[in-house]
């Protein structure tokens, strides 16, 4: 990889900016535990979708390439229990169309600059991005793929899943080398300040979850020029490009996103309990007390499916 064209993911600042203030809102007045969890991995683990179907739309880009995407990114279904509806018309060989409207769960397009996405159901929370907006960036690919295409469509649709960034794992920490990292990204065409390296780039605060040990052949890992490393090649976050899913990214998928009913109930249970901890908290803001009870009606409203 030349050190040139090393682009890293960012959100748009603004929205970036509305990403901090709701997770300052979901943090104030909670307590550190939640049911005897820690209150930051209960949040990250919220961010998980249900088992299930999720819609999918694209706003831009043809029909060949849209097929491209949906391949690709189907190969997260086949570890866990949740599918992508693409809208796949077998008559007109068309997928699913963004709208101005539009409701559907991950929409993919190519207009900002960088990839990107939200993180599971961020994606449909309207105090961070509206209906309409997309929830996941591919900049450029309606015009041209690049040679690592397929990684960075499993790399953001695993965030779009909800899963975090592997290099940013609790389990180890990356000998970057900060002073020069602050350096190049803050130069072209990054042009990062430090507060954005530090957030895409730090550990994740103490708690985020993480299914296994560091693996640096996860498809959440980056794969970053040896030399942002003290330890250049020898570093354990230093990695060749990773381009499919490792087999702790399949593991991951099958525990986050589980076939079998009975752990499907589990889980289900865990987030119903811990939504009704929340609800009752006092001292959060009416909108997140809102996305909670709103949460938990959907829970329960899965449950008499049952
Ligand atoms: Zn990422």
């Amino acid at each position: 990889m030349q050190k040139n064209n090393f682009i890293l993911e960012h959100y748009p600042d603004k929205l970036q900016a509305k990403i901090e203030r709701r997770d300052r809102q979901k943090r104030a007045n909670t307590p550190n535990y939640i049911n005897g969890n820690i209150f930051q991995l209960v949040l990250d683990d919220l961010k998980l979708w249900r088992v299930g179907t999720l819609k999918v739309s694209f706003k831009g880009g043809d029909a060949s390439l849209h097929q491209k995407i949906a391949n690709v990114a189907n190969s997260w279904s086949d570890f866990g229990n949740l599918q992508f509806d693409f809208g796949y018309d077998p008559e007109s060989g068309e997928y699913r169309k963004w709208t101005t409207r539009d409701k559907s769960h991950i929409r993919v397009g190519f207009e900002y600059d960088g990839y990107w996405s939200l993180v599971g159901n961020d994606s449909v929370d309207e105090e961070i991005i509206d209906p309409g907006d997309i929830s996941l960036n591919l900049s450029g690919f309606d015009a041209l793929l690049p040679s690592n295409w397929e990684g960075t469509v499993l790399h953001e649709f695993g965030h779009a899943i909800g899963f975090h960034h592997e290099h940013q794992t609790q389990d180890i920490e990356c000998d970057f080398d900060w002073p020069k990292l602050y350096d190049y990204l803050g130069g072209p065409p990054n042009y990062w300040p430090k507060s954005k390296v530090d957030h895409n780039l730090r550990q994740l605060r103490t708690g985020s979850y993480t299914y296994s040990a560091h693996d640096r052949h996860s498809i959440m890992h980056y794969s970053f020029p040896a030399w942002m490393f003290i330890t250049k090649e020898e570093s354990r976050c230093f990695t060749d490009e990773n381009n499919t899913l490792s087999e702790e990214d399949k593991k991951m998928m099958s525990i986050a996103y589980p076939f079998a009913n009975e752990d499907v109930q589990k889980l289900d249970s865990y987030r119903m309990g811990n939504l009704e901890v929340l609800i009752e908290t006092k001292g959060t803001t009416e909108s997140i007390h809102n996305l909670h009870k709103k949460h938990l009606e959907y829970y329960q409203a899965q449950r008499t499916d049952m």
